[in-house]
């Protein structure tokens, strides 16, 4: 019988947990020909959910949980969830029931078919303000632009991953985590499901702006390099308008018999160490760079198949 893992990350999610642990359990039951493995990770709470959690283990032996000594925040409450995960697959979905459980067996579904990453497309989002929506949106773009890995939008991380992209992904070590960028990273078979998000049914979401913005700043700068060539490619028009401008000096003095003035040998002075100045920038940048993808310690790549044979990209 395969089984499926399905990973919760909760931080103070007392009043959802008896909520979703009834709704998973409903849907779970229609599913008997699968194995199914709910596994809890309990992100340094300060409320109940750990004892709630105890008492569902003690009922039932599907549960199973990870304590963290506090909280480290839900990407790596994700990635714990992957390394504990006993499943042929796992299943993401939130605590507060803002992924619909109902959604998962069309997840497996489209799993039996040979996808190894289906995930959730939101068609709306309920009960999230305009301003979010807005800078979502606006994030997603940026993200897109500055690489070439393809980024799926209006996705969170409600999806179902095959065991040899769970396989793939634990070996992404690094501690400024963007699940969301790691998932395109890795590659295999995509596929897209369209649900409604639901607002939350209970608490309050663990997002303010400011984890946002950290959020996003850490999806764009452990993704791309770019922002540091930003000096690399203002370089080269900066030296332009110094020689453009140097050329026009020298004509202007010569053709009406004038010594250079003051003001323009500053402008060209401030235009050539400028110019020097951002070059520096750019050499350094381009080294850091690279040490940063080096201190990464991402394999290289991941493959599907070796002479027919799936690969599960097991750690030798
Ligand atoms: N979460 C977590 N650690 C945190 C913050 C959130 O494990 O530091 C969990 C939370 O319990 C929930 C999921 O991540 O299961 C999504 O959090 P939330 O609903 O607050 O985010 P939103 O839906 O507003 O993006
Ligand atoms: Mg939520």
């Amino acid at each position: 019988m395969k089984k499926v893992t399905i990973i919760i990350p909760a931080y103070n999610e007392e009043e959802s947990l008896p909520l979703l642990y009834d709704r998973l359990n409903n849907v779970v039951t229609n599913l008997n020909q699968y194995e199914f493995e709910m596994l809890f990770v309990n992100d340094g709470s300060k409320d109940k959910t750990l004892q709630i959690i105890k008492s569902l283990r003690a009922q039932d032996e599907r549960v199973s949980y990870v304590d963290f000594s506090r909280n480290f925040g839900k990407e790596i409450a994700m990635i714990a969830g992957l390394d504990y995960a006993k499943g042929d697959c796992v299943i993401f979905i939130d605590a507060d029931l803002q992924d619909p459980p109902e959604l998962i067996p069309e997840l497996i579904k489209y799993w039996e078919q040979g996808y190894d990453d289906v995930y959730a497309r939101r068609k709306n989002r309920k009960g999230e303000t305009f301003l979010k929506k807005f800078t979502s949106k606006m994030y997603y773009k940026v993200l897109q632009s500055v690489t070439r890995v393809e980024i799926q939008r209006d996705t969170g991380d409600f999806r179902l991953l095959d065991r040899r992209c769970v396989n793939a992904l634990i070996q992404l070590r690094e501690t400024q985590r963007c699940s969301k960028s790691m998932f395109s990273w890795i590659g295999y078979n995509k596929k897209e499901v369209l649900f409604d998000r639901d607002p939350r049914v209970a608490g309050e979401t663990k997002w303010n702006y400011k984890k946002l913005v950290d959020l996003a700043i850490d999806g764009i700068t452990s993704f791309t390099t770019s922002p540091l060539r930003i000096s690399t490619y203002l370089t080269i028009p900066t030296f332009l308008t110094l020689v453009i401008y140097f050329i026009y000096v020298i004509i202007k003095c010569i053709t009406q018999n004038v010594a250079i003035q003051a003001f323009q040998a500053i402008i060209l002075l401030v235009l050539f160490f400028s110019g020097i100045q951002i070059m520096l920038f750019g050499i350094i940048g381009e080294y850091l760079g690279r040490i940063f993808n080096e201190t990464k310690n991402r394999p290289l790549y991941f493959i599907k198949e070796y002479n027919g044979i799936r690969e599960e990209n097991k750690e030798k």
